[in-house]
C-alpha cells in the first residue's frame, strides 16, 4: 500500500481534531481553576468592603452619642440658666452654651457626611454583590457544561482514535516507525498541506523533486525549511492527477 495525500489528510485531520479536544478536556480545569480565583477574589473584595461600612458605622454611632451628650449638655445649661440670679453667670452659662451648640453643629455634620458616604459604600457593595452572584453562576455553570461534555468528549476521542489506527494503516510500514517519531513529537504540528508550492506550516516553497515525491507517494516528503511531513492539498492533487 502506498501512503496517498488523501489519508495523509485524513490522518492530519483526525490528529487536528484529537488535540483540539484533547486541549479542551486539560484546558477544563485550569478554566475552572482561573474561575475559583476570580470568585474568590470578589468574595474578598465584598468582606472589604463589608469590614469597612461596619468601621464606618461605628464611628457614626460613637457620634450619635457625642451627640445626645451635646444635646442634654445644653438642657442642663438651659434649666441652670433659668436659676441665675446674676447678670455674669448668666452670660457665662450662654457662653458655654453657644460653644456646646458649635460643636454640636460640627457632629451634626460629620454624622451627615457619615450617612453620605454610607450610602455611596452601600451601592457599590450591592454591584460588587451583583456581579459576585454572576461570576458564582457562571462558575457553576462552566463546571456543570463540562462536566455534562467531558463523557461525550472522551468517546469521540476514542472513536477519532480508532480511526486514526485506520488511516494509519495505509502508511508504507518502512516509513511508518519515522512517521510515528515525528508524530509522537510535535502531534499535529508534525504535519503540513502544500499549497501553491509551498509548506503551509512555514511557507516555505518546496523543489520540484519534493513535489515528484508527493505525487509519487511511496515515500514520506519532509519540508526541507520546518520538517514538518508534507501532504498535498486536495486542489493541487486533482490538477496533478489530471496531468500525469
Ligand atoms: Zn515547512
Amino acid at each position: 500500500m502506498t501512503t496517498t495525500a488523501n489519508s495523509l489528510r485524513e490522518i492530519h485531520s483526525l490528529h487536528q481534531r484529537s488535540k483540539a479536544i484533547r486541549d479542551r478536556l486539560t484546558g477544563v480545569p485550569k478554566n475552572i481553576a482561573a474561575r475559583q480565583a476570580m470568585v474568590a477574589r470578589k468574595v474578598d473584595g465584598l468582606d472589604k468592603a463589608k469590614k469597612e461600612m461596619t468601621q464606618i458605622k461605628v464611628a457614626k454611632g460613637l457620634k450619635e452619642v457625642q451627640r445626645k451628650s451635646l444635646l442634654a449638655k445644653i438642657d442642663d445649661y438651659s434649666t441652670k440658666l433659668m436659676n441665675v440670679k446674676k447678670n455674669e453667670e448668666y452670660k457665662a452659662i450662654q457662653n458655654e452654651i453657644a460653644l456646646v451648640k458649635s460643636q454640636l453643629n460640627k457632629v451634626d455634620d460629620e454624622i451627615i457626611d457619615y450617612e453620605i458616604d454610607l450610602e455611596e459604600r452601600d451601592a457599590a457593595f450591592k454591584l460588587l454583590d451583583m456581579d459576585l452572584k454572576k461570576a458564582e453562576l457562571e462558575l457553576a455553570n462552566f463546571q456543570k457544561q463540562s462536566s455534562d461534555a467531558k463523557l461525550g468528549e472522551e468517546a469521540k476521542l476514542e472513536e477519532l482514535a480508532n480511526s486514526l489506527l485506520n488511516a494509519e494503516a495505509v502508511i508504507n510500514p518502512d516509513i511508518r516507525e519515522q512517521y510515528q517519531r515525528v508524530i509522537r513529537q510535535r502531534g499535529p504540528e508534525a504535519m503540513a498541506v502544500v499549497e501553491a508550492g509551498a509548506c503551509m506550516g512555514c511557507n516555505m516553497s518546496i523543489t520540484s523533486q519534493m513535489l515528484n515525491d508527493l505525487i509519487n507517494c511511496d515515500t514520506l516528503v519532509f519540508c526541507r525549511s520546518c520538517g514538518r511531513i508534507l501532504y498535498m492539498a486536495e486542489e493541487t492533487e486533482k490538477m496533478t492527477k489530471r496531468i500525469v
